[in-house]
């Protein structure tokens, strides 16, 4: 570290050194000394640690130096050197490696690091430094060897995390079991205004819609301490669907066309992206591996909303929600003769979204239940949006949707 920053600040002195020259101020008697480094705001640590994308060999660490989190962040306006460390033991003895990343104003001093030459199926231990604070110690995990056949790989999968919507007890809960990874299949943050009604609020005064709104918001949900432990227990795999940025948004149009423009709508995306690759431990290229030449026994398809065709009406009349695959119905049904054409072994589609469990079989013609199921989908229910519901009431609407239901979903009994 101290090796690191003693270049940097070379680096920097040099840059500075040569723009001087160029000006009007040509000797600087100070200008020998390096500067003596500043000190930073105290509990830069406050959003915690995360890992993310474990590959076999390698994983992503990631923080976010924030010392006011929901006031955007509260960093000097500088470049920071973050060190980072990672070790098969939580006291950073065995197979220990190290390095030195950049905090940077541009991305809200997030770190992103993409470590590799790990060893497979293999649990490890990290944190960070920044100046003389040191970060919580997160734990994480590679992926197994591709061709290796593990006996059996636990993980868990979320989704729609409303921070108005109740307390993260499932997460607390996730964290003290014995995980590969959990895949977040959307809605991680909700851009939803401040409700004085809800169980807690959300901050500032009505939807995020520039960078340093949409950096609050996320930091907000980072701060709650469940949602922390399940970060700093497990590697994730992240997607997003649609509050990350706005409700039911698609392509370039928001939910509310009249009220943003497109050009208002596209800066408003930027912002939203940005300030979900900086609180997210993502890499930074994503990974392409196709599903064909994956040779796995089991392909786990990690989605944002339903694939199986779902009638919401009881009766006769039909409503489907196009938000959802039913509005991507020549899509959907392409992609599932291709899993029929027995190339995908066993596919699995793992959904979010709906904010209750689904359990269906997967058809490429969902109106002929006759036809061979070629793949299922496992939808789970929210962590807390929605809020609890009152199931009395969730039985008398759900009951006769699944009693027509030609995907036949099995609605799980605990719910
Ligand atoms: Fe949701
Ligand atoms: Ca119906």
């Amino acid at each position: 570290m101290s090796l690191y920053a003693e270049k940097l600040t070379r680096r920097l002195f040099v840059s500075g050194a040569a723009a001087v020259a160029a000006g009007p101020m040509l000797i600087r008697p100070e200008a020998g000394y390096a500067e003596p480094p500043r000190p930073l705001p105290a509990d830069v640590f406050q959003l915690g640690v995360a890992s993310g994308d474990p590959l076999s060999d390698g994983v992503v660490l990631w923080t976010r130096l924030a010392p006011q989190p929901i006031a955007g962040g509260g960093m000097p306006d500088r470049v920071v050197p973050v060190e980072w460390e990672i070790a098969e033991d939580a006291a950073f003895r065995r197979g220990c490696r190290s390095g030195v990343t950049h905090a940077t104003p541009e991305l809200g001093h997030s770190v992103h690091v993409d470590v590799r030459g790990l060893r497979s199926d293999c649990v490890y231990y990290f944190r960070f430094k920044a100046g003389s604070q040191l970060s919580p110690v997160g734990r994480t995990r590679t992926a197994p060897a591709s061709h290796s056949q593990p006996r059996n790989l636990r993980f868990a999968f979320a989704s729609c995390q409303d921070y108005q919507g109740g307390f993260y007890t499932a997460y607390q809960h996730l964290a003290q079991e014995d995980l590969a990874f959990v895949a977040f299949l959307g809605d991680y943050i909700y851009e939803g205004a401040p409700n004085p009604a809800a169980a807690r609020q959300h901050d500032g005064t009505g939807e995020p819609y520039t960078l340093a709104e949409y950096r609050n918001r996320h930091a907000r949900y980072k701060t709650d301490p469940d949602l922390q432990a399940a970060h700093a227990t497990f590697p994730w795999i992240v997607t997003f669907d649609d509050h990350e940025i706005d409700n039911n948004w698609a392509d370039e149009i928001p939910q509310d066309p009249d009220l943003q423009s497109p050009e208002a709508f596209r800066a408003r995306r930027i912002a939203a992206f940005q300030a979900y690759y900086e609180h997210m431990p993502l890499r930074r290229g994503s990974l392409t591996d196709g599903l064909q030449s994956s040779g796995s026994t089991w392909n786990l398809l990690a989605n944002q909303v339903m694939w199986a065709q779902n009638d919401r009406k009881a009766g006769p009349e039909q409503s489907f929600d196009f938000d959802n695959w039913d509005g991507y119905r020549a899509q959907r049904k392409r992609l599932l003769e291709f899993f029929g054409a027995g190339r995908v072994a066993n596919p699995v589609v793992l959904t979010g979204d709906r904010h209750c469990t689904w359990v269906c079989d997967l058809r490429p013609d969902f109106d002929d239940p006759s036809t061979p199921a070629v793949g299922a989908e496992i939808t789970g229910t929210s962590i807390t949006s929605g809020g609890n519901p009152n199931t009395a009431a969730f039985h008398a609407s759900y009951d006769p949707i699944m009693a027509e239901s030609p995907s036949r979903p099995h609605r799980r009994p605990d719910l």
